[in-house]
């Protein structure tokens, strides 16, 4: 089968690697459709994110979507033609944190793109049968590959317990804020202030329902959401920018007794954050890593039709062009939101 193999920074080969044989209770799955994530070029450009590095060749990729093409002796689950969605992350199924249902904070698991399992650019993955979902007709295989994204957006509006009626400000109109934005319409927000630095971006809010899209670079995004909430500040306030100005001004954009989810990874860990804040306003300040038990919920909620989340994939490469599917992603911020290689 064919392989994009990450060997070092920019340094993408499409090569032949032997096709994998599904174990028991694994499918074989076909890929079909994989979304170029932040975290892909992070390691494509930079060669790490924090303190995990590549250190030796393997395949990027972990938004996917395929067809089950083989069956492991123990899968009574699926059978062969069958169109699924793919959730990475297998966790050790055995620890304290998989036992209370929170296997996304598993230590011992692995994760399939992260150093150095491999991902999902490839012609075919052998995942556990429990690790895959249908997906329905009237979702595409590119609707398919945007599934993760999604997840990672209901995650993080779980963590913050988003009423019905409630306010959100999303900080950060990338993918993942987009995916943030419909989730948070999910859970019933009514007021819903997207802010970014980029006007495709803040176009795409507006076309996926955001009540407010702010430019960053125009308007003061903490005095914005103060003035659009009444001078009170939003309910929950999400951090998806990964940026250290955004963290610092998420607790100025909650109102007191507020909410903060920071979900973006800016590259350094320390910065300086304004505690006494925190503390005088009595904020919830939390952290939202990926997703568990999200996937089946966001695929129903997606093939619901409610949410129009296909404007987000901007862009598509077949597996030979992967590298300019990276490049693209990585240079052409202005209009590359999602990039999706299709396989
Ligand atoms: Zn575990």
């Amino acid at each position: 089968m064919k392989a994009a193999v990450l060997y070092g920074i920019h340094d993408l080969r499409l090569e032949e690697r032997p096709r994998p044989s599904p174990a028991a209770d694994e499918v074989l799955v076909r890929i079909k459709a994989v979304g170029v994530c932040g975290s892909d070029l992070h390691f494509y450009h930079e060669g790490h994110i924090g303190d995990k590095v590549v250190e030796r060749p393997y395949v990027l990729g972990h938004e996917a979507a395929g067809e089950v093409v083989e069956v492991g002796a123990d899968v009574k689950a699926y059978k062969v033609g069958d169109r699924v969605c793919l959730e990475p992350g297998i966790p050790c199924r055995k620890c304290a944190w998989d036992k209370r249902g929170e296997y996304n904070l598993c230590p011992h698991g692995v994760y399939q793109s992260g150093p150095h399992t491999d991902g999902f650019f490839q012609e075919y993955t052998a995942i556990p049968a429990d690790y895959v979902f249908p997906l329905p007709d009237n979702l595409d295989w590119i609707d398919g590959a945007l599934i993760e994204p999604f997840v990672v957006g209901l995650h993080a509006t779980w963590r913050a317990n988003v009423q019905p009626g409630a306010s959100v400000a999303i900080l950060g109109a990338g993918p993942i804020g987009l995916m943030t934005l419909a989730a948070a319409q999910a859970h019933g927000a009514t007021t819903t202030i997207v802010a970014d630095v980029i006007e495709k971006r803040l176009s795409l809010a507006r076309e996926l329902g955001a009540t407010h899209a702010l430019n960053a670079r125009e308007v003061k995004t903490v005095d914005e959401v103060q003035r659009l909430t009444g001078g009170i500040g939003a309910d929950v306030v999400f951090e998806t920018a990964g940026a250290i100005p955004t963290q610092q001004q998420s607790v100025w954009a909650a109102r007191r007794g507020g909410t903060v989810v920071l979900v973006g990874m800016p590259g350094e860990s320390v910065i300086p954050l304004d505690t006494m804040r925190v503390i005088r306003a009595e904020l919830s300040v939390k952290g939202s890593f990926r997703y568990a038990n999200h996937f089946p919920k966001a695929i129903d909620l997606s093939a619901s039709g409610r949410f129009n989340l296909r404007p987000i994939a901007t862009h598509t490469f077949p597996l030979e062009q992967i590298g300019e599917a990276f490049e693209t992603s990585l240079t052409k911020k202005d209009v590359a939101i999602k990039v999706v290689v299709t396989i």
